[in-house]
């Protein structure tokens, strides 16, 4: 029987399975796909923290320190930090840095498995796994699942959670007009409802971009929209598509993100920002969450639900108040209507208010922003009521 069996090689299940075969326990990581990283489901937006966190760093595209907010009627803010807030990065190529880490600690790294389901047995789970060859088991004192958005695992073991779930739809761009060093964010109802769009400069003439929203809205024709008419046209004038990307941005932690023999990592415990999207740091952190509780659990020899139980706290202590703070954030912004959208985006070029954006923008704790916006400009209460709750 293995020591752990980690489903899912995204940088969440990745850094687990590091984790826990430098700690000496016998892991395996698997992932469905062929080759790890592939297909790209990201923008590779991150801040210079997560590098930090990761403890190291990977080629960097693009450093940027500014942003260009496109709204509805118009409205237009053109932002300039004095520090790089955010790397441009090869979403793929860091995938599969942190899981030949894994390997390199002694994780046995299986791509083209796909976990089916899994049954509870005396000491532990005997997984269902299937593969180019045929179905087989797997038999492991712990299972983590960190498959992702949709997770099966999660499912398997009875885990619900209220969810929110974003569809997104993107492409690689030749022919991208982005101003160097800047992301462009598009927002309002004609361009991302309910979400925003993005614009990633690559290099020159070059870019990522796409949109996130909520069903019934449907990103790809958002996206198609993009190269005719508003702002995102002005940007894509004769782009050409070079490589199309897609998939799911689920907010909402799941409560609890553990069970007997099952913890739960990144997207599939709920761990993306609700503010950027962004999942990386927050799944980088949950997977060293994770592994703290399993190896206490280890050493306890026992990993039943009520000796896995403090992972909630610890989830809840590193990141969960930036979530939730996320959440109330949310709201407010789907509070607000295309004409509201707009007055506030003027208000926030207001030379005090941007200036407070410049210095405490950060895309992992998009709250302090927010924090110092309030400060700056007390007039922002009377749109978002629910903005002070986290506060409070
Ligand atoms: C369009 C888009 C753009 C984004 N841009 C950014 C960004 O710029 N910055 C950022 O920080 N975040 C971004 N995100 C979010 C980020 O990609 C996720 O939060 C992050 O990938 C979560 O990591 P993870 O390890 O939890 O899961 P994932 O990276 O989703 O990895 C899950 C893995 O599980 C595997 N898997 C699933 N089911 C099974 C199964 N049954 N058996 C075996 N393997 C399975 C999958 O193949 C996958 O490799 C974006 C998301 C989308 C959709």
């Amino acid at each position: 029987m293995l020591d752990a069996l980690v489903v899912g090689a995204g940088p969440s299940g990745s850094r687990t399975a590091w984790n826990l075969s430098k700690a000496g326990y016998e892991t395996a990581l698997i992932d469905r796909v062929e080759v790890i990283g592939e297909p790209c489901q990201c923008a590779g937006l991150i801040t210079p923290r997560t590098f930090d966190y990761l403890g190291y760093e990977r080629p960097i595209l693009q450093e940027m320190d500014g942003a260009r907010l496109w709204g509805p009627k118009d409205s237009y803010l053109d932002f300039q930090a004095s520090e790089t807030k955010a790397l441009v990065i090869d979403r793929p190529d860091l995938d599969r840095s942190i899981a030949n880490r894994a390997a390199d600690s002694g994780s046995q790294l299986l791509s083209g498995h796909t976990y089916l389901g899994h049954e509870k047995i005396d000491g532990g789970i005997k997984a269902k796994i299937k593969n180019n060859e045929g179905k087989f088991e797997i038999k492991t004192k712990l299972l983590v699942g960190s498959d992702g958005p949709l997770s099966r695992v999660a499912k398997n073991a009875g885990i619900r959670s209220s969810r929110e779930v974003l569809t997104a739809f993107g492409a690689d761009v030749e022919g991208y007009q982005g101003k160097e060093s800047h992301v462009d964010l598009f927002v309002g109802s004609n361009l991302a409802p309910r979400f925003f769009g993005w614009g990633i400069p690559t290099g020159p003439n070059e870019g990522r971009i796409g949109l996130a929203t909520t069903l019934p809205h449907r990103p790809m024709s958002f996206f198609r929209n993009y190269f005719k008419k508003g702002a995102p046209s002005k940007l894509l004038g004769g782009a050409k598509v070079v490589n199309l990307i897609s998939g799911m941005i689920p907010f909402g932690t799941a409560n609890p993100s553990y069970t007997d023999n099952v913890i739960l990592t990144g997207d599939a415990a709920g761990m993306a920002k609700p503010t950027s999207g962004g999942g990386i740091y927050s799944g980088l952190i949950s997977a060293d969450a994770a592994f703290e509780i399993a190896n206490k659990a280890f050493q306890k020899e026992s990993l039943d639900s009520q000796t896995l139980s403090p992972y909630q706290g610890l989830l809840k202590q590193r990141i969960g108040g930036e979530l939730s703070k996320g959440y109330s954030l949310r709201k407010a912004f789907l509070s607000l209507n295309d004409d509201q959208l707009s007055e506030i985006i003027t208000m926030l070029g207001e030379p005090k208010v941007k200036k407070a954006i410049e210095k405490t923008g950060d895309l992992d704790y998009a709250s302090l922003a927010a924090f110092s916006v309030l400060k700056a400009q007390p007039k922002f209460i009377k749109f978002a009521p629910l903005l002070l709750k986290p506060f409070i």
